[in-house]
């Protein structure tokens, strides 16, 4: 917003400056080999000069850096090509989930610099101290950051359930959260990360939203709609089209966990019957294995069942076929619905993969209209188990990467 007494001039200079530095730095952002300051030019429509300029600025706060210089055949200096900094800003990203706690740092180039995993059930937990053990995680994240040149510029955390544009957790079914104020909660200790102008110190989104976007901006360049299933205790999906997240009117959208697959079946912690969640949950799982939970503790359960299977255990192989199927038959009306041609397993069903697969296959081949000249691909998530917190550390860097100029201008 233009203050009252600012001429309209050197506000339109601000915004001009804005526009290319966000244009200049999302070229080398999206270049497939460091790009020159003349690329840079061609591929902007900008002079020389201006790309220069903008160039030293993006240099001078740390968001580029200059690439080593390719051999060149011949006379001339070469030119040297531009790369997003391996110092500079960096995202803080999140995740509380029923059995585990997850902290990454992403960099601007999208590399994850530090991960820690904390494995508890988290169900008995009040959320307050949930969250004070994350700040508490978080807080060695930021110092490890730090000794790599790295600056926190904002976070985000991923729960497992519905989110509102406030951050508070209307519902968490299977943590047991109702209404928990996670931006207050969290205001009551240290901030997690430094102050950037135009980036939030803390977005709370759900799980699988924050899977999906990661899986999207993950690098190979993927489909640009398909549907991510996170499959843990619970089961979120996110649903990309057309490079972008489906939010829902009121974004919560992608509840498959809760589609019915047998309307009459077992009674689910959401009020209704027969939910997806009841037959392909990772609980579901673990007891259609026979495998008691003393036995077999939620927090390494996925490996576990992963290992059972891989040695031919045929109890698991059975439970695995069985909530495959399940999830096919969800996963199929989700693919008629949308026309998708790409399914994702993410979070706990990636190790499970090999043998959720042919099942799910059989059931879209089985349920899908356009399935015999249209086939549909499923896969196991690039990002391993760990990925909604990626995807959430990855929206920040993002931001910054779209509207860099917060951050310059705390550089000074
Ligand atoms: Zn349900």
């Amino acid at each position: 917003m233009r203050p009252a007494n600012a001429p309209a001039g050197a506000v339109r200079q601000g915004s001009l400056r804005e526009l290319n530095l966000a244009l200049v730095l999302g070229r080398i952002a999206a270049a497939d080999r460091p790009p020159s300051r003349a690329d840079l030019a061609a591929a902007t429509g900008l002079t020389r000069a201006t790309v220069s300029a903008v160039v030293e600025d993006l240099l001078a706060g740390r968001l580029v850096s200059e690439a080593d210089p390719a051999p060149r055949a011949g006379a001339g200096r070469p030119a040297r090509g531009l790369v997003l900094a391996d110092q500079g800003p960096a995202g803080l990203g999140l995740e509380i989930n029923v059995d585990y706690l997850a902290v990454c740092v992403v960099d601007l180039a999208g590399q994850v610099r530090h991960r820690t995993v904390h494995r508890a059930d988290l169900r008995p937990v009040d959320p307050a101290d949930a969250l004070a053990h994350l700040v508490e995680l978080a807080g060695r994240a930021r110092a490890d950051a730090a000794r790599q040149g790295l600056t926190l510029a904002g976070a985000a955390l991923a729960v497992p359930g519905l989110v509102d544009d406030a951050g508070l957790v209307r519902l968490a079914p299977n943590l047991g959260w109702r209404d928990v104020p996670v931006p207050a909660l969290l205001a009551a200790h240290a901030p997690l990360t430094e102050h950037v102008p135009g980036v939030p110190a803390l977005v709370v989104d759900n799980e699988a939203n924050l899977a999906a976007l990661g899986e999207l901006h993950s690098g190979s360049p993927g489909p640009a709609s398909f549907l991510h299933i996170s499959g843990e205790v619970g089961i979120g999906a996110g649903i990309v089209l057309d490079g972008a997240l489906f939010r829902g009117v009121r974004g919560f959208s992608g509840e498959i966990g809760h589609l019915p697959v047998h309307p009459q079946g077992r009674p689910c912690r959401c009020g209704g019957r027969g939910c997806l969640e009841q037959y392909a949950g990772q609980e579901a799982i673990v007891a259609a294995a026979g495998l008691a939970q003393a036995e077999l503790p939620a927090d390494t359960a996925t490996v576990r069942l992963a290992e059972l299977a891989e040695a031919g255990d045929t109890a698991v192989l059975r439970a695995l076929g069985d909530a495959g199927t399940a999830l096919g038959v969800a996963v199929a009306g989700v693919v008629n619905l949308l026309d998708l041609d790409t399914v994702v397993l993410g979070g706990g069903y990636a190790p499970l993969a090999p043998w959720l697969c042919p099942p799910v296959l059989a059931e879209i081949a089985a349920r899908v209209l356009t399935a015999a000249w249209s086939p549909v691909t499923v896969r196991p998530s690039t990002l391993g188990a760990e990925a909604a917190a990626v995807g959430a550390a990855g929206s920040v860097v993002r931001r910054i990467v779209a509207r860099p100029g917060g951050w310059l201008a705390r550089c000074g």
